[in-house]
Parts: C-alpha cells; structure tokens; sequence
C-alpha cells in the first residue's frame, strides 16, 4: 500500500519521534542476553529501538561473526516481552530475506556493505516490494558520492522510509577516534538529503566508553535526529565491540547527562557554522602541512646540490632576500612582520637542519 504521511505505520511513527534513541548489544550473543539487555533497555525508559547484529561484518576471518538467523527469534522474543522495536544489519539477499521473514521492523545497512555498489544493489534487489524503514550508514571511506548512491539504490527499490546513519570514517593515521567522524561530511549529507532523519552513532566514531558522551553531545548540538549507541549487560565479556559497549543503565546516564539544545534555532546554525568554518581551518592547516612538508625536500635536494659541489649551507644573502619578499608579500596580507620573522627563522631553522642532514650522510 502507498504510504503517506497520514498513514504512517506504526514503526514510522517510532521513527518520528526526536531524539531517537535506538540502542542494544554490537551483537546478539545468547538468547538471554538479547533478553536481558532489552528489559533493562526498556526499564530506563529512555530507548526507542532495539538493535542487534545477527550477521557481523569483521575485519579478520576467525573473530565471532554472529549467531545468524536463530538470532532473529531472540529480538523477536525481546519485541514481545519490552514492546521495542527490533532493528538487525543486514549485508546481503539472504540476510533480508531472513529478516523480513521474521518480521524484523527495522533494518540498517552496515558501512562496510555501504561502501561496495554490487552489495548494495543485490540489498535493494531483495527489498523491492517490502514495506521496511531502511538506516544507511556512512561508508568507511569519507565519499559522500558512494552514501548517496546507497541511498538511491535503496529507494528505487521502492523503499519509502530511508534514514541516515553517521558512524564515522577511516582514516589514515592515529586519531584519537577509532572512526574519525568529519562532521562536516555529516553536514553536507544533511543538507543533500533535506529531511532525511540522520542519527548519530558514537560507539563506532569513539571505540572506546570515554568519548561517547562528547560525541553524542556533538551530534545532538548539530542537530542529529538521534543517537544510536552499543549497550550489553556486561561490556567486558562482550563478544564483540567490547571497548566501546556500556551497560543499559550506564547509556541511561549519558543520555541524562546529554544538554539537549533545541531552545534555539540560532544556536543550531551557529554550531553548524563553527563546525563548517573549523573543517575550513583543519582543512587549510592540513594543506599548510603539506607544503612544509615540500617545502623540507625541495631544501634536501639543494642539500645535496651543495655537498656535490662543496658550498656551505647557510648563505647570508639568500637568507635576506627570502625575508624580505616575505615581509613584502606578508605585509600585504594582513601579518606582522614579527609574526613573519618568527615563522621564517623556524622555517628556515628546519630548513638547515634537513640540509644538515644530507650534507652529512
Ligand atoms: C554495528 O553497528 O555493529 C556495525 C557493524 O557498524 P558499522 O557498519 O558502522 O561498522
Ligand atoms: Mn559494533
């Protein structure tokens, strides 16, 4: 049946409801642990939606890939007894069979699945004709093209309720994160797909219990519908995820802890601004980085011109003529010229110590 705002099912209608919250173990492990953590989920009376992985993506063979179908009876079971709403990842045709077969009320696409077209498609191929709410996360690589490719395929198979997940991506290199969130792709995602519900995920941006709190706060300061994040009645033993899981009561808390800013609008657009205007600073420093970075080999290789050709490093004229241009240029840009001679001696420090360096090798 065509559906309409006046028709909203009863999940749509849960999933309307700001913030969402959706919340649950990484993985389903045992059909008492999917129980337990859903009663105690439920007893906070803070959660919308339960979710559980049934089928988890790992990244090494041999790590606990999910218990697979006999999984989908345990939230159904969890469902009846808390009245939640269940939601399961699912990465491939069989995987939505199965959980449309059990009547699971939402599904969620991971970001590893996300990521790779073929497995995308062969997702909505299986969705056609189903009346399910889809969640798409963001792919692990920072490519806002392959997030909205998803989220066509999805909805050409027909998918009427489609949502946005931000888990945050993969980067190269140590970030405190173990998914660095780039909230700014979050933010153009946002403004591409005007009133799609898009909700945070901080346990797969933090990996770890501490940042969750600083994170969800973000999200919800730049205007997230919702937060989704992992709980299990004993984080430690879990199965999966184990870093970055809290227990039920323990999510209760940082959600209580969580200073919900909707008051005003202004305040919203100020903080998307800031953001924006700070990925703009990151942005320029990286490039500023770089080209230090060129910078250093270029003044290798004239290292080694003078080695070759036995000529010191330091030549005083040079050095003058290179500040003087810069005090010109700099001036003309709106810096001092103490900022200017303080940036060009560190430069220029750094610039002897690489010539140094292959001058003696
Ligand atoms: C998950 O939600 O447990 C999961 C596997 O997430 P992601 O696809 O974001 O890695
Ligand atoms: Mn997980």
């Amino acid at each position: 049946m065509e559906q309409t705002l006046n028709t909203l099912s009863k999940i749509d209608e849960v999933l309307t409801k700001r913030p969402l919250i959706i919340s649950g173990p990484c993985s389903a492990e045992t059909e008492e642990q999917v129980i337990e953590t859903a009663t105690r989920l439920k007893n906070t009376g803070k959660v919308d939606v339960l979710r559980a992985g049934i089928w988890k993506p790992r990244t090494r063979p041999g790590s606990f890939e999910g218990v697979g179908t006999k999984g989908l009876n345990w939230l159904t079971q969890a469902r009846k007894l808390t009245g939640l709403p269940v939601a399961v990842e699912v990465a491939t045709a069989k995987q939505v069979e199965d959980a449309l077969h059990f009547d699971i009320d939402i599904l969620w696409i991971g970001a590893r699945t996300t990521v790779n077209p073929f497995s995308v498609q062969e997702v909505a191929d299986a969705l056609r004709g189903a009346n399910v709410p889809v969640l798409i996360k963001n792919p692990i690589n920072p490519d806002l093209e392959l997030w909205i490719g998803a989220v066509e395929r999805v909805a050409k198979a027909g998918i009427k309720n489609i949502g946005l997940i931000h888990r945050g991506f993969s980067s190269y290199g140590n970030t405190e994160y173990r998914n660095a969130p780039m909230w700014h792709m979050a933010i153009e995602m946002k403004r591409r797909n005007p009133g799609m519900m898009i909700i945070n995920d901080p346990s797969h941006i933090s990996g770890n219990r501490t940042l969750l709190q600083s994170v969800a706060q973000k999200a919800i300061d730049l205007d997230f519908d919702g937060i989704m994040i992992e709980s299990h009645i004993d984080p430690d033993k879990a199965w999966s995820d184990a870093k970055q899981q809290v227990t039920p009561e323990r999510l209760a808390e940082i959600l209580d802890a969580i200073i919900w800013r909707h008051e005003s609008t202004d305040q919203k657009e100020f903080v998307v601004a800031l953001e924006k205007l700070r990925e703009q600073i990151n942005h320029v420093d990286d490039e500023l980085m770089q080209l230090l970075g060129q910078r250093m080999k270029i003044a290798e290789k004239i290292g080694e011109y003078k080695k070759n050709n036995d000529i010191t490093i330091l030549q005083t004229s040079r050095w003058n003529e290179i500040l003087e241009r810069a005090t010109k240029k700099g001036e003309a840009l709106g810096l001092s010229k103490e900022f200017i001679t303080k940036y060009y001696d560190a430069v220029h420090m750094e610039s002897i110590n690489h010539q140094n360096n292959i001058m003696n090798s």
